[in-house]
């Protein structure tokens, strides 16, 4: 089984009412491999970065099992940047810069070893690049799960409906699907979007879970309370290489799989919250891992008798 995700590496540079942070590892691709990477040996990447990167991310990205030979280093050229501050509640956040430098004339090059790609994940990147990834593997993989957001429906939106039509799943926060369907309610938003192309599509709503909604049934996944939340860059991210991991690890594509995979996603994205940028993530044990499973079933396991209650 084999499983490459793109989207960007980039410099993250973050305030929460808990601190400020200067430029630290983030990006798409970065949050997507390390979360992926518990349950499948390699996650291969395409994505690039520019001569500022330094090497030492590369190698700590290596030593956690993510594949960087599809990791373009363009001389002369700056890494992607991005910089964002949260407000109180830490369920929004202001995007105060994106600089996009090498991801401007970004060519998707995949390596040949990268071919054999059974399961996809399309993070955040433009549109147009995802699409182009899915045209040059030659092998339609058994699932493509999409990651996207406000900025490229800000400023792409025929590309990005053009890119929907080609994916499986969709993964956005609820935002997002507001945006993109032209809807409040997110029952109505999901039967829309769904009308674009993806069979499943998945709404995060932060600290309040995530939705899984394919044809007319929906699935719900809550998000761990949890005592301290740091820097949720990265979260959505983290969610996804959970998802698409457990999947890959699991080869099984069905709706009740991706139940158990929506858990996986949400129980990898609690603790990428629990310190800034990938801190958390590049710490993490198996066995923390299953703890915090367990903690997601105890939290909704109940016994309820529903007959004659009333
Ligand atoms: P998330 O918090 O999961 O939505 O993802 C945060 C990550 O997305 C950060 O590490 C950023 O580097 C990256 N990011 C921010 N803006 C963009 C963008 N326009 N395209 C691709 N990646 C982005």
């Amino acid at each position: 089984m084999s499983l490459l995700t793109i989207g960007t590496v980039a410099f993250d540079a973050i305030e929460t009412p808990f601190g400020k942070t200067d430029k630290i590892l983030g990006g798409a691709a970065t949050f997507i491999g390390l979360s992926a990477s518990n349950y499948v040996n390699k996650v291969n990447i395409v994505s690039v970065v520019g001569e500022d990167f330094p090497e030492e991310y590369i190698k700590m990205l290596e030593r956690h099992g993510v594949n960087t030979k599809g990791l373009q280093i363009k001389k002369g050229e700056k890494t992607f940047f991005w910089s964002g501050k949260y407000h109180n509640d830490m369920n929004t956040r202001d995007t105060i810069d994106t600089q996009l430098n090498v991801l401007e004339n970004f060519d998707p090059i995949i390596p040949e070893e990268y071919q054999d790609c059974e399961y996809l994940m399309l993070g955040n990147l433009a549109p147009s690049v995802q699409k182009q990834v899915i045209e040059r593997l030659r092998k339609r993989p058994k699932l493509i799960v999409m990651d996207t957001m406000n900025f490229w429906m800000d400023i792409m939106m025929d590309e990005l409906k053009v890119t929907l039509k080609l994916v499986d799943v969709l993964s956005i926060n609820d935002e997002e699907a507001r945006q993109l369907s032209g809807e409040y309610s997110l029952v109505k938003a999901a039967q829309k979007i769904m009308g674009m192309g993806p069979k499943y599509l998945i709404i995060k709503k932060g600290e309040h879970g995530a939705l899984l909604f394919h044809k007319n049934q929906v699935f719900f996944a809550p998000a761990l309370p949890l005592e301290e939340v740091f820097d949720p860059t990265g979260a959505g991210d983290t969610f996804a290489g959970g998802f698409i991991g457990y999947i890959a690890q699991t080869k099984d594509v069905s709706f009740e799989n991706m139940k158990r995979a929506l858990i996986h996603g949400s129980a990898l994205a609690s603790f990428s919250v629990e310190k800034f940028g990938t801190e958390r993530l590049v710490d993490l044990s198996d066995d923390e891992i299953g703890k915090r499973l367990q903690q997601f079933v105890d939290l909704v396991q109940f016994d309820i008798v529903l007959e004659n209650t009333i």
